[in-house]
């Protein structure tokens, strides 16, 4: 097994496109929780339905975020992230023990 160091660094470059729009979703339910736990939950949730993308270099990263700028992705994204804002609004786990 490699070490923790050699681990190539890869990054899901869809969890970080989710990431920066997560508090766009996040405008159209002014009454959905914002807590570190419920931002995380609907991350997950909206991730959960969308096909990863990994890059394996900074070109391919390049590449992919390109991609995850199209409008039709925008809105798949946007698409996912409102589902997932809705069912963990509807049972948010900030109230129970982790
Ligand atoms: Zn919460």
């Amino acid at each position: 097994m490699p070490s923790e160091g050699q681990r190539p660094r890869l990054s899901n470059r869809v969890e970080q496109a989710v990431l920066r729009l997560l508090d766009q979703a996040l405008a159209y339910h002014p009454d959905a929780c914002r807590c570190p736990r419920c931002r995380r939950d609907v991350v997950a949730l909206a991730l959960r339905r969308l096909p990863a993308r990994y890059a394996g270099s900074a070109t391919g990263e390049v590449l992919i975020d390109v991609e995850l700028q199209r409008v039709q992705v925008q809105a798949e994204l946007l698409g996912a992230l409102d589902q997932a804002i809705r069912v963990v609004k509807a049972r948010p786990h900030h109230d129970r023990p982790a």
